[in-house]
């Protein structure tokens, strides 16, 4: 596949660096899609706004096939102070592109600058621009405000960066490629007193250490060692007690991952049997809330295989995995392969200077250098996919 043009190349290090300059968070993404909406427009791409308060969708048709696919970008940033110094470190004091979303966007106009230009495909593409990805909203935002109805699509991509993977490898699996993300939290409630006297009372923090220890036979007396790869952590309990004073109440709080939505039922079924055992055994009361924040990113096999198919093609066969192991981190794209067929693959950011800083760190910046790769997989699964 040939390169892009040195100009096109030109102009998406500008863009990119003019996105990192001004990074906006969450829903608030109104001058980052403003800005993405005016490049779609100067190609000659329709623009359809508000799809999920500021998300957009670009459509481009060439030819007349039936064919249609969605190729996702996330827009959003976060709110750390940057402590970069160079030329394109944040303006706006408190909130970065610390996730590498800039650059995600970047590369998907790009693609979106050269098919509006080649047209050599024959179906519909849809540029699909996300908002508040990081707190796991945004994916479900543009799917309740009707993405897949107003632009039906065969199936649907996305991409991300991970410092760490040499620049512009590609690394991807089939089936879950990340965890879910769920919260929990537990409210022991018993009766509190005087420390000299527990008999006359019942003492929530004895409860709430032995459902911290209950919890511990979940993920390794629940679930299967091969099948079920889960990871449950309390990491916070909380009492009102005083060093004199028994307790009335205790909170747990915790973190839980996993890989299959089937797994993640089992995790909050058994958990809460656990609890509400403990609890009556002892005589406590509980309230058990389990907070479900991003799904297991699940890729469809046929998706995953025409994703390796333009990678190899797009980056050289020796630039790509495409059988990793599953990541413990979780993506709100996720909520899009619940609804359609397709593929979420990582894109290695570098290990050096440049590009190997870790996602969510103050120090990181998007490599520029993998700008052109990420294009070029998105044209080239485009030209493969709609013949
Ligand atoms: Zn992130
Ligand atoms: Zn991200």
């Amino acid at each position: 596949m040939s390169r892009l043009s040195p100009a096109l190349l030109a102009d998406m290090t500008e863009w990119r660096r003019h996105l990192h300059r001004f990074p906006e968070c969450g829903f608030d993404v109104e001058q980052t899609s403003d800005f993405i909406a005016a490049r779609l427009e100067s190609f000659g791409i329709e623009v359809v706004r508000n799809i999920g308060h500021t998300g957009l969708v670009g459509v481009l048709r060439a030819g007349d096939g039936a064919g249609a696919i969605g190729l996702r970008a996330d827009m959003d940033a976060l709110h750390i102070h940057e402590k970069n110094s160079f030329a394109h470190r944040s303006q706006h004091e408190g909130r970065m592109h610390a996730c590498g979303h800039d650059g995600h966007s970047t590369m998907l106009m790009g693609a979106a600058a050269e098919l509006a230009q080649s047209r050599d495909f024959n179906g519909t593409v849809y540029f699909i621009f996300q908002p508040d990805e990081e707190h796991g909203k945004g994916a479900q935002a543009m799917i309740d405000a009707g993405l897949f109805e107003r632009f039906p699509m065969d199936a649907v991509y996305g991409l991300h960066n991970l410092p760490g993977l040499p620049a512009g490898s590609f690394t991807v699996r089939p089936g879950s490629l990340m965890a879910s993300e769920s919260s929990f939290e537990i409210v022991i409630g018993g009766t509190g007193g005087h420390a000299a006297m527990p008999h006359t009372g019942v003492d929530p923090l004895v409860v709430g250490a032995q459902v911290v220890v209950g919890l511990q036979t979940v993920v390794s007396r629940s679930l299967s060692a091969i099948h079920e790869t889960a990871v449950i952590s309390a990491t916070e309990f909380i009492t009102n007690g005083t060093v004199n004073v028994i307790p009335s109440e205790v909170t747990i709080k915790g973190d839980c991952r996993c890989f299959t939505e089937a797994t993640l039922a089992k995790i909050e079924q058994r958990m809460e049997a656990v609890v509400a055992g403990i609890c009556q055994a002892a005589g406590a009361r509980y309230r058990f809330e389990f907070i479900n924040t991003f799904y297991p990113t699940v890729n469809s096999a046929a998706e995953t295989q025409h994703a390796v198919s333009a990678a190899r093609a797009a980056l050289g066969n020796d630039m790509v995995n495409d059988s990793c192991d599953p990541f413990t981190i979780s993506e709100d794209f996720s909520s899009m392969l619940r609804v359609k067929p397709g593929c979420y693959a990582l894109l290695g950011n570098g290990t050096e200077s440049v590009g190997g800083c870790a996602l969510h760190n103050p120090n990181y910046d998007f490599n520029d250098g993998i700008l052109e790769s990420g294009a070029r997989y998105w044209i080239q699964l485009v030209r493969e996919q709609l013949r």
